[in-house]
C-alpha cells in the first residue's frame, strides 16, 4: 500500500480522510478485490496491546482508520497527525448509500435477531437499490455454523460484522482466506443504531467531539470501559514509534 501510515501503539493507521477512503473502497469493490477494514478507536488499540492474537488479526487488515477523537489526539501527541476522525457508523451509512446508488449487495452479520431484522428492514427503505444478500444474528456457535459458507456463495460486496470487539475483527481475520470478494468491516453497535434501538448523540455533541460523553451519560455502566481513554492518552505521551 502506498498511503502514509501513522503508528499508534503499534497499530498502523492509514492517513486518509473520509473522501479518500470512500474512493479507495469503491474502486476496490469495482475491481472485484477483497478488503478487510478496521475502524479503530482507543479501546481497540488498547485491547490489541493486551491481546497478541487480536493484534495479529488487526495487522491483517488492508486499512485501519481512525474512529474516535482519542486516536486523532494521540496522533497529534506524537507529532504525526491523522487528518480526521471517521466514525464507523458514518462510514457504514456512506457505504450503504453508495451501495444503493451502484446496486451493490450487502450482508449483515451481528446483533440480536430482532435488531438485525429491523436494521435490514430500515436499510431496505433508506437504501432502496441496495440488494440485501442475507443476514444472520450475532449469537451463533463459532465452530459450527453456515455463515462463512453462505457469504462465500452469495459473494456480497459489503459485509458488515457487528459483533463488538474483539469478536468482529477476530471473526473476519479467521475466515478471510476463504473469501475472494467483498469489503469486510466490523461495525460494533451500528445495527442497534440502524434499527433505532440506540440513538446517536445529537449533532452538536458530535461536532464538539463529545459523543463519548453522551454515550456515558446514556449508559453509565460503560464508565469502566471509558477508563481506557485516559490510559490510552498516557501511553501515547510515553510512546516512541520506531522509524
Ligand atoms: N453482539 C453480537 N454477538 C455477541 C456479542 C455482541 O452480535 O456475541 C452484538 C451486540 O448485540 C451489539 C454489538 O455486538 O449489537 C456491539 O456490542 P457492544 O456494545 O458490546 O460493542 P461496541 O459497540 O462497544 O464495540
Amino acid at each position: 500500500m502506498k498511503e502514509n501510515k501513522v503508528n499508534i501503539l503499534n497499530v498502523m493507521f492509514n492517513s486518509v480522510n473520509r473522501e479518500n477512503i470512500l474512493n479507495i473502497l469503491t474502486k476496490r469493490i469495482e475491481d472485484n478485490m477483497k478488503t478487510f477494514l478496521v475502524t479503530a478507536n482507543p479501546e481497540i488499540v488498547m485491547q490489541a496491546n493486551q491481546d497478541h492474537e487480536y493484534m495479529k488479526n488487526i495487522q491483517q487488515a488492508d486499512y485501519v482508520i481512525a474512529d474516535g477523537i482519542g486516536i486523532i489526539i494521540g496522533s497529534k501527541i506524537i507529532g504525526d497527525p491523522l487528518p480526521e476522525r471517521i466514525p464507523g457508523f458514518e462510514l457504514m451509512q456512506e457505504l450503504l448509500k453508495k451501495g444503493s446508488d451502484s446496486h451493490w449487495s450487502a450482508y449483515f452479520l451481528g446483533a440480536k435477531q430482532e435488531v438485525v431484522e429491523k436494521a435490514v428492514e430500515n436499510s431496505k427503505q433508506q437504501y432502496p437499490n441496495l440488494k440485501i444478500a442475507g443476514f444472520h444474528n450475532g449469537f451463533f456457535d463459532w465452530d459450527s455454523n453456515q455463515i462463512q459458507e453462505e457469504i462465500k456463495q452469495l459473494k456480497p460486496d459489503l459485509i458488515f460484522v457487528a459483533l463488538g470487539l474483539p469478536r468482529q475483527e477476530n471473526f473476519i481475520a479467521k475466515n478471510l482466506a476463504q473469501f475472494d470478494h467483498g469489503l469486510f468491516i466490523g461495525v460494533g453497535g451500528s445495527f442497534d443504531v440502524l434499527a433505532g434501538t440506540v440513538k446517536r448523540a445529537p449533532i452538536i455533541w458530535q461536532k464538539l467531539n463529545l459523543e463519548w460523553l453522551y454515550r456515558l451519560m446514556k449508559q453509565p455502566s460503560r464508565w469502566r470501559r471509558m477508563l481506557v481513554l485516559p490510559l490510552f492518552l498516557m501511553r501515547m505521551l510515553q510512546f516512541k514509534p520506531k522509524g
